[in-house]
Order: C-alpha cells, then structure tokens, then sequence
C-alpha cells in the first residue's frame, strides 16, 4: 500500500527567516527517495490549516512580523490545538515557536499573543543571542543557528527539546533549548535545522507515518553529505 503524507506549511512568505522552507524541503526529499508520496499545503493569512495535516511546519521572523499574523493564528488556534492533542507532528522554528507558547512580550513591552500549545512563555530580553548552537538531543547532536532577543522559560524545564552543548538555546541560563510535547517540536534552531539533522528528520517522519499508518520502518538513506555538513558546521566558532 503506498504511503502518504500531508505536508502543511504556515505562514511560508511571512516567517521564513533564515530559509526555514528548506526544512519542508528535506522532509519532502526524504520521504520521496523512500516512496512516500507528499502532497504540500502553504497556509498564508486567511488560509484554512487542513485537518487532515500530518506534519505541520512554522519558521521565524521579526517582531513585527509576529504581530502581523498575530490574530491570524488566533483564529487558527483551536484546529491546531486539536491536531497537536491528535499527535500530529509538527516543527516551530524561533518566531512561531514563541507565538506556540502563551506570549511573546517585545523590547518594547507589547504583548503578541501566542496560542498555548506549548507550556512556556518569552520575553524580549537586552541580548541579542546569535551564532552557531550545538544541542543534544535524543537523537544525537544537532548543528544549529540561533538568532533571537527572546528569553524563553519553559514551565517545566523537563519538557525542553534538547540540551545546550554550544550557543544560548531557550534563554542563555538553565541550558535548555526548545520545547517537545506530544509531536510538537519547538526550537530555536534555524539553519534549516532538518538539513544538517537527518536523524530529526526522520524522527519527524516517524512520528507522522507511525500515527497515521499503525508502523513505520523507515529505509536507511546514504546521510554521509549532511553528515559532514553537521560535522563542519559544529566545528565552526560561535
Ligand atoms: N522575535 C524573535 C526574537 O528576536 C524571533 C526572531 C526569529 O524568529 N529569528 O526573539
């Protein structure tokens, strides 16, 4: 039986900062090369989110960008609400990762509402964390980018996403760095992040194929190029 999985992307103009769209372009490659099929949805303002979504992905952006699709994603906060509680798996890079906590309250001390989903709260803080991160995770270490004001403090430091090794990660000082509930995976991590990160790539695709068709085993691909793009970034200074 052929495999099918339906890849939503939110906001892909306005936040997509730092090319986060790649990372809906490796999970599509992946999947493809292993003969899943992917059909693609971009959801702009005013767009309904499909409920029948098995990977969800956001990227980051400015501030103000934030605030502009604030209401937005308010509107969409009850069907993306009840989609994470259904175990859909979906990714938030930095600016959306914020708007899936409670709120985001700026340098200037305007609040933009987030939608809840994930249990943690930001603040704009007086640094600006920037450079190259290296997170450990379940699924072993991860080469990353951060580029944030943002402090973010998680209710329970238990549900972060990974360890900081290198870079600031939710906030410089409890060594925390994003956030995982359910199959919502939270993060600071640009890069794309799934580039360099196959093994959370497929992670992500795990997750999706195990919920929507019972089991997954997924076929190995040849990583050695991203493999060595990891090791060549992790190498890098901050
Ligand atoms: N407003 C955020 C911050 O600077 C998000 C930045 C981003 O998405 N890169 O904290």
């Amino acid at each position: 039986m052929s495999q099918e999985i339906h890849l939503v992307h939110l906001y892909p103009v306005l936040m997509n900062i730092y090319g986060d769209t790649g990372n809906r372009l490796v999970l599509q490659r992946r999947m493809e090369w292993r003969g899943i099929k992917v059909r693609t949805t971009l959801v702009e303002v005013g767009d309904d989110i499909p409920k029948d979504a098995d990977i969800i992905l956001g990227g980051g952006a400015q501030d103000a960008v934030q605030s502009a699709v604030e209401a937005d994603l308010q509107q969409k906060a009850d069907i993306l609400l009840k989609l994470a509680e259904d175990g859909v798996v979906m990714l938030m890079v930095c600016g959306m990762y914020q708007l899936f906590g409670r709120r985001f309250v700026t340098g200037e001390g305007r609040e933009i509402k987030g939608i809840g989903i994930l249990p943690l709260e930001t603040h704009a803080g007086q640094t600006r964390f920037i450079g190259n991160t290296i997170y450990r995770t379940p699924w072993g270490e991860v080469a990353g980018y951060e580029n944030h004001s943002g402090l973010t403090m998680l209710d329970d430091t238990a549900a972060c996403l990974a360890q900081v090794v290198k870079g600031a990660g939710n906030n410089g000082q409890d060594g925390t760095e994003g956030c995982l509930q359910r199959s919502v995976f939270g993060t600071y991590s640009h890069g794309p992040i799934l580039a360099k990160n196959p093994a959370l790539a497929d992670e992500l695709i795990r997750r999706a194929i195990e919920r929507k068709y019972g089991q997954a085993e997924l076929q190995p691909l040849d990583d050695t190029l991203e493999l060595r793009a990891a090791k060549a970034a992790m190498r890098r200074p901050r």
